[in-house]
Formats: C-alpha cells, structure tokens, sequence
C-alpha cells in the first residue's frame, strides 16, 4: 500500500499549530509500521532549501480554464519520512502560511485549490493507492482524486476553520457548474464539506470530538453534513511526538529530567520566572501556551484573572493571536507585576520552558479537538487543568474520575467553574506527597503515536 500524507504544515518546516506537529508525528509512526508513506506540503519560502533535491519531472496542473506548473522537491522528516514540496511562486512564493498581517490572503482558494489538483495528478503518476488529507487545505482533494479513481481519507483537525470562499472562484478550479451542491454551503464555496462528502473515510482527533461534532453546538454548521457520513467518520485521537516532547532529552531546557528525578524540573522552574520576569516565590505557577483566540477560552482566564492571583498564583502566558487578546494580556502584566508575566510571541523555546518550569497547566479552551498541550504538560510534569471538552475530557485524568489521577477537569463552560478547578489543583500542590503522585502518574502516561498510527492503519485497510 502507497500512501501520501497531504498537509499544509509540517513541522519543522512549517508551523502554525497543532497540524504541523501531527503531520511530523503521524507519519513517522506509519512509516515505523512499515507502511510506504510519503508527506507532500508546498514549498513556502520558510522551508530551508538546503539538502533538498529538485526532481526532473514537472507538474503541468489545469483544473480549470487556467494552466499552472509546480516543481517537486523531495527532503526527509527528522523523522526519516520521505516528502515532496510542490513549488509554485505565484501562490506559495509569499512570507505567511494562510495570510498576513492584513489578514489571510485573498487568493486561497485558488492557492489550496490549485495545490490539490496537483497531488492529485502527482498521486495518479506515482500509483499511490491513497491519499491522507488534512483540514479544508486538502478539502478539494478527495474530489480531485476520486475523478483519477484514487482514494482517500480526510482527518478533521478543527470543525471551525471550513475553508470558505466566494463562488467565482469555482470556475478556475475545475469545479462542475451545474452542480456545484456538494462544494457549496450557505452561498460560499466549503472547501472541508465537499472534502466531508467525497472522501471514503473521515477521521477526527479524538473520539470526544468524534461525537462532539455530530451536534449543532460543535459542528459549525455542517453537522447535518457530517451524519450523513457518520459510518465514515471515526475518532483517532493525536499522539505526541516523543522525540520532540521529551523532558528526558530535551535539548531546548536548561536541565533535562524524568519521574525518577525531579531534581531538573526545578531549574527549569527557576529559568521559567527570570524568563517571564516573575520573583522566585513558593507560590503555584500556571503555565499557558497557545493561539489567543476565543476557542482557547481566553475570556474565562481574564474574567478571573483577578481571583487567580488572590487564590495565590503566578501566571506565565506564552501566546500570539488576536490583537485584541494580545493586548489584554499586555495590560495584565502591567497590572499584576511579580504575578502574571507574559510574551507575546511564537516561540518553540518558550514553548518548551512553559511545559517544563510551570507547575500546573491551563488549558481552558471552549471547544478543542484534541489539544497537544495539555499531553506535552502531563510529560513534563505538570498537572493540566482543563475544561472537560473533546480531546481534553479524553486524556486528563480528573481525581472524581480515578485514583491514579493527572490533572483537574472542570465543567461546565464558566469562570466559576475554572476557579473550582484551580481551588482544587492549589489544594493538592499544597500537599507535596499526593501532588508528586499526581506529577509522576502523568510523566508514565503514554502519549507516543504507536496505538494511534495503528488504528489509521486499520483504517486505511477498511478503506482500500
Ligand atoms: P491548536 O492546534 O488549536 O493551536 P494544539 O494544542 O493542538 O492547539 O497545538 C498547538 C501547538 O502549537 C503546540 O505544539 C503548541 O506548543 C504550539 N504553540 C501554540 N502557540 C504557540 C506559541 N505562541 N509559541 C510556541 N508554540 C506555540
């Protein structure tokens, strides 16, 4: 069985979030199944050419009434997964994933559009059985692929991005004019519902959300779209990647340490509050990392800001997004100097400091799919506490739940809530034997990919 890996990020080469680190960690566990994968994303200038090798053969790509060529670059995942990068100057020859500072580009229709043909028709050249799509940038391509008798398989990493776009665009894309039902919703091109109805199977990322997403509250509007397709449409939550997520090798920390010992977690909590500017104290530091957006649940943490750091915390906030939010936080560190210490930036290294120094996790998110940080914080031991909501309720651990828990749950989705959960986690950091316990449940937890790249093995079979 030949397969492609289609994604629009990959990291390292390219990241805006949680998609870029399941397309490094997923196909490095297939292809260690002993599956032939290969990851195909497009060049952006980002991606360092060094080491890459430009293919002889070309794409010639016409969907519609407009021809297009694309030149193939093939390099290898740190991982040593094999990927080809589509290069097309004219849409991916621009600084910005999806956008830029003026918002997302106006073309992408045609960018993501155009890229789809293409793997599509690559796909055909090299007899790739199927095609693993990810999010509304592979929307189109389960269609593109199915008219070359190719089949494919769609994984839903976020039910609220659907690709949407004016229907103008259709025409250039090769898109049936007088039948345009299936790539339309509320008058727009949907690029995730057409990919939803053509693919042979839908998978999600975790089997919370599976379920989740069949409900008007968190199907964005295409729940209808999706129970049509339910027998299709299975949950396979995330895994993380263990190479990258490991507090044992971690390069990227000041100190590396393990369940057995300790001793390196506390100076990276040291490193973490001369980082974020916040006075060495005893006092529970809750690490955030993430987009600031409304779906990460940013109105409950600044609704309650002021009884978090009454209740005796510290806060260290890692995040960019939504200017707005952006600049909230900035006034908040400026209100509580010596309690909430912020960066507002992207930052893989600040990243790994916030997993490791804090000593509890928030991750209040008002929906999440499945969520990564609440799985790297439990590696690093510390404690996540979480609105119980899709991927979240699926891998933290509440102590109602077991007694072999690994972080709080809260519900439903409110400030008060939040703050009972936090009441709880103080509680028990309060106690060093039960909180340790706590710690080191997590730090065992198996997050890797193995089970869950087995399961979209199985599927892929079912599929074929
Ligand atoms: P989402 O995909 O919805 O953004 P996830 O929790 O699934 O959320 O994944 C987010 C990923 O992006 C994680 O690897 C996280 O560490 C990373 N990330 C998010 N914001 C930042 C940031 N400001 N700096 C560094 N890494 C970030």
């Amino acid at each position: 069985m030949k397969s492609f890996f289609v994604s629009s990020e990959v990291e390292p080469f390219a990241k805006t979030g949680g998609l870029g680190d399941v397309s490094s960690g997923l196909p490095s566990a297939l292809s260690a199944l002993g599956l032939d994968v290969t990851v195909v994303m497009p060049l952006y200038p980002v991606v360092k050419r060094e080491g890459l090798e430009k293919l002889p053969e070309e794409l010639e790509v016409q969907p519609g009434n407009r021809r297009r060529a694309f030149s193939i670059y093939r390099g290898e995942t740190p991982g040593g997964v094999s990927i080809l990068f589509l290069e097309n100057p004219e849409f991916f020859g621009r600084h910005g994933l999806y956008g830029d500072e003026r918002g997302d580009f106006h073309d992408n229709a045609l960018r993501f559009g155009h890229f789809c043909a293409a793997v599509a028709q690559l796909a055909e050249a090299w007899k790739v059985d199927l095609i693993h799509c990810n999010d509304w940038q592979c929307g189109l391509l389960p269609y593109y692929a199915s008219k070359r008798g190719i089949k494919s398989l769609i994984t839903i990493h976020n039910m609220a991005f659907h690709g949407q776009f004016p229907m103008e665009f259709a025409a250039e894309l090769g898109l049936p004019l007088d039948n345009l039902g299936e790539f339309e919703e509320w008058g727009r091109l949907n690029f995730l519902k057409n990919g939803i109805l053509r693919a042979a199977g839908i998978t999600t990322v975790s089997e919370g959300y599976a379920e989740e997403i069949l409900t008007p509250e968190f199907g964005c509007g295409l729940d209808g779209v999706l129970r049509s397709r339910a027998g299709a449409l299975r949950g396979i939550l995330n895994g993380a990647d263990t190479a990258t997520w490991n507090p044992l090798t971690d390069e990227r920390l000041p100190a590396r340490f393990s369940a057995r010992d300790l001793t390196g977690k506390a100076r990276c909590r040291a490193a973490l509050h001369d980082a974020f500017g916040l006075p060495q104290t005893p006092d529970p530091i809750i690490g955030m990392v993430g987009r600031l957006t409304e779906q990460k649940g940013m109105d409950l943490v600044l609704s309650g800001i002021d009884q978090i750091c009454s209740m005796g915390f510290k806060l260290a906030l890692l995040g960019a997004g939504q200017a707005e939010y952006e600049n909230a936080w900035r006034g908040l560190a400026t209100m509580y100097p010596g309690l909430v210490g912020v960066k507002i930036a992207f930052s893989e290294n600040l990243a790994h400091l916030v997993e490791a120094g804090s000593d509890m996790f928030l991750m209040p998110s008002r929906f999440e799919p499945c969520g990564l940080n609440q799985m790297y914080s439990q590696s690093y031991g510390t404690p996540p506490v979480v609105h119980a909501v899709g991927g979240l309720r699926d891998t933290v651990t509440d102590p109602s739940e077991s007694s072999d828990p690994t972080g709080f749950k809260f519900t439903p989705y409110s400030t008060e809530a939040m703050l009972g959960a936090l009441g709880r986690a103080r509680d028990l950091f309060r106690q060093p034997e039960g909180w340790k316990k706590m710690v080191t449940t997590g730090m065992r937890r198996d997050f890797s990919w193995t089970l869950s790249a087995k399961k979209y093995e199985a599927f892929y079979k079912t599929i074929l």
